[in-house]
């Protein structure tokens, strides 16, 4: 038997489905041939991580705690949309009072502004840097 012929039945040798004459056969050539064993073992290797191998599914308790992660997060975003927007209408209803009462004097209103204005563009700065963070980071909660 050459190593060609042999590779065929390798596999159902090592499940123990050849019959007794083929079986006789390969094990007869595979007491001489080195490379016919190491490819024996290689099979032997794979077919047992094979087996080992386990899926594991998350438990109950497991799935739960991620979708309330999800919910977390989404309900966290929506949270940050209503602040802004309620911001944004404040400053424009406090801003569009405030410059329009005559008793403030011109310089003190000028002085105001820029630091609002300072304020709300750092914050949207910050605001805008975490929200790109946390899109490209969106599976964070799915490994653990
Ligand atoms: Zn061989």
């Amino acid at each position: 038997m050459r190593c060609e012929d042999l590779e065929v039945y390798l596999s159902g040798y090592l499940d123990k489905e050849l019959p007794q004459q083929q079986r006789q056969k390969v094990q007869l050539h595979l007491d001489s041939c080195s490379t016919c064993n190491e490819i024996l073992d290689q099979l032997r290797r794979a077919k047992t991580s094979t087996e080992q191998m386990v899926f594991e599914m998350p438990s109950g308790e497991e799935w739960a705690d991620l979708q309330s992660h999800i919910l977390g997060r989404a309900s966290r975003r929506a949270g940050w949309l209503v602040l802004v927007v309620w911001g944004a209408m404040v400053s424009l209803y406090g801003g569009y009072w405030y410059a329009s009462n005559s008793e403030v004097y011109l310089l003190e209103k000028l002085v105001v502004f820029g630091l609002i204005s300072g304020i709300g563009l750092l914050f949207f700065s910050v605001l805008s840097e975490r929200l790109r963070e946390s899109r490209s980071d969106r599976y964070k909660g799915v490994h653990r």
